[in-house]
């Protein structure tokens, strides 16, 4: 067998390693390296793929869901939704702006924003929502629209594990996940769905007005060179990444279509184990890519499953052990256990394992043999 990774980038790059070897050299030879060619052709790609009007190529996908906040015109005082159960990114810039961050409950389901708590959290100074498409599916968009619509509050999509999927409307409308609201972040960072071979990342948005504000506020704020009519700020995707990305966009839904096959495998194995609760996964649409394989084990002492898979030469990893109510950074009086039941019982409960485009049925087998080894059920 081979040996089990968590993410599998050497294997994934070997399949396609002549196309980006001979890319990156091109890239290196023309000198362009920064706002070449390769970005412009990967922000066009991009925008045909997701059917959205404007790509905008930046460093990372914190710095994306950032400029998005700025280009909102969002100002200190106005209180910002998201969810409490999510990578730290989220509340970070909201925190870093001088926003107020309003982290609310999850769904024990999807583990996305609760739908019911983002409606209970809502001030006359709330100004925007943003809901993360965690681990790879997509959160409630029709809900989450329908609620800004009527409260006309901004809707940012933190689409960093979500690239690729598509989320279906109730109407049967369907649309890429992170072309739905306002504007959206994604991150390259390479263990993404979309990943580059260093930090890249990207907003989306399909709205005109807003797409030139952000365009100049990721280049120092100028909209003609040299005259800097707002407070911006340094964030570019460089072209050796851009050409990456090329490259590795048009096998997007063959990788995305790789995790689900692999994370149905493992539901299959779990099947009717008490004990074990296998992510949602939908037979009759995309809405889920699984940037991650998360579990929840009840009756379990889950941190010596995490040791007993580790000693068993499974990595695995938890995301996320820590609430990020109870964050030293983000704690705040105003929060109270009692609207935190869901998120405080998944830090508990939650693990997640390898998942990647190159994982193999052995491999799977074993995996799941040494869970139910531990778990028992
Ligand atoms: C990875 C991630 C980010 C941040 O992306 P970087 O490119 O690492 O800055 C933001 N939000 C979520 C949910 C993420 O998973």
């Amino acid at each position: 067998m081979k040996r089990i990774q968590m993410v599998d980038l050497k294997g994934q790059y070997e399949k396609i390693k002549e196309r980006i070897d001979s890319s990156v050299l091109d890239v290196i030879r023309s000198s362009a390296y920064i706002n070449g060619p390769e970005v412009h052709a990967f922000q066009k790609e991009l925008e045909d793929y997701l059917g959205v009007k404007h790509v905008i190529p930046c460093a990372n996908g914190t710095d994306a869901l950032q400029i998005c906040m700025m280009g909102l015109g969002l100002k200190p005082g106005d209180e910002v939704i998201t969810a409490d159960f999510t990578f730290a990114a989220t509340v970070e810039v909201i925190a870093l702006l001088g926003l107020t961050p309003v982290l609310v409950d999850v769904d024990p389901v999807d583990f996305n924003i609760s739908i019911d708590a983002i409606k209970k959290a809502i001030t006359p100074k709330t100004k925007a929502i943003v809901p993360v498409h965690l681990f790879g599916k997509a959160a409630n968009m029709d809900a989450i629209m329908e609620i800004a619509n009527e409260h006309e509050l901004f809707v940012i999509e933190d689409n960093a594990q979500g690239i690729g999927g598509t989320y279906t409307f109730a109407d049967g409308k369907k649309q890429k996940t992170g072309a739905i609201g306002h504007a959206a972040s994604t991150s390259f960072f390479p263990s993404k769905n979309l990943g580059c071979y260093g930090d890249g990342g990207a907003i989306f948005t399909n709205d005109d007005d807003l797409a030139h504000t952000m365009r100049g506020i990721v280049n120092h704020g100028m909209y003609k060179r040299y005259y800097h009519d707002v407070v911006g700020v340094n964030s570019r995707l460089d072209s050796i990444q851009a050409t990456i990305l090329r490259a590795k966009l048009p096998y997007l839904d063959e990788y995305n279509t790789a995790r689900r096959a692999a994370a149905r495998k493992y539901t299959e194995a779990f099947k009717g184990n008490a004990k074990i609760i296998t992510p949602v996964i939908c037979e009759s649409c995309d809405c889920h890519v699984f940037h991650q394989y998360t579990l929840r084990v009840l009756d379990t002492d889950r941190d010596a499953l995490l040791k007993h898979l580790q000693d068993n030469a499974i990595p695995c990893a938890i995301y996320y052990p820590v609430p990020l109510h109870a964050q030293k950074a983000y704690a705040d009086e105003r929060y109270k256990e009692e609207d935190f039941i869901v998120t405080n019982q998944l830090v508990k409960e939650v693990i997640s394992l390898p998942m990647h485009t190159e994982l193999d049925d052995e491999q799977i087998a074993y995996i799941t043999s040494k869970v139910i080894e531990f778990v028992g059920g």
